[in-house]
C-alpha cells in the first residue's frame, strides 16, 4: 500500500467509502465527481500506478475488472442501453489518480470521438 495514494486508502477501507463490489483483489465505488448518472470506479486493491505498469501475470486481474464492470452495469440497468468503460493512462489522457481504475460511465449518451 502506498500511504499517500487516495485509492489505496479507499481500498483499505480507511475513508469509509461505500463499496458496490469488493473481493480480495478488487473494489468498486462511486466517483466523487460523477460525469454521468452512473459513474463507478473499479480498482485493484494493489497499487499499480498506470496501465503501462501492468505485467503479463496481471492479465487475469484486468479481465476480472471488466467482469466486475459488466456485473455493475447490469445492476445499474445499463446492459441494454449501453455504457462506456475507460482507462486513462498518462498525461495526454488526463489521468489524475495514479492508481489504475476502470471508469464505468452510463445513463446518458456519450460523444464519439471523446474530447
Ligand atoms: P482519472 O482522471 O485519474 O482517470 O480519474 C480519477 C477519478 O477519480 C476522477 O473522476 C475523480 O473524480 C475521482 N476521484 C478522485 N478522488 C476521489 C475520491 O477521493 N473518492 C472518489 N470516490 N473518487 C475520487
Ligand atoms: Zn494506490
Amino acid at each position: 500500500m502506498e500511504t499517500d495514494c487516495i485509492f489505496c486508502k479507499i481500498a483499505a477501507g480507511q475513508l469509509g467509502t461505500e463499496f458496490l463490489y469488493e473481493s480480495d483483489e478488487i473494489v468498486a465505488f462511486r466517483d466523487i465527481h460523477p460525469k454521468a448518472p452512473t459513474h463507478i470506479l473499479i480498482i485493484p486493491r494493489r497499487h499499480i500506478p498506470k496501465i503501462t505498469d501492468l505485467q503479463e501475470p496481471d492479465e487475469k486481474l484486468v479481465g476480472r475488472m471488466v467482469t466486475v464492470a459488466n456485473i455493475l452495469a447490469e445492476k445499474e440497468g445499463l446492459k441494454e442501453r449501453g455504457f462506456r468503460l475507460i482507462f486513462n493512462c498518462g498525461r495526454d489522457s488526463g489521468q489524475e489518480v495514479f492508481h489504475i481504475h476502470l471508469h464505468l460511465l452510463g445513463g446518458r449518451p456519450f460523444h464519439w470521438p471523446p474530447g
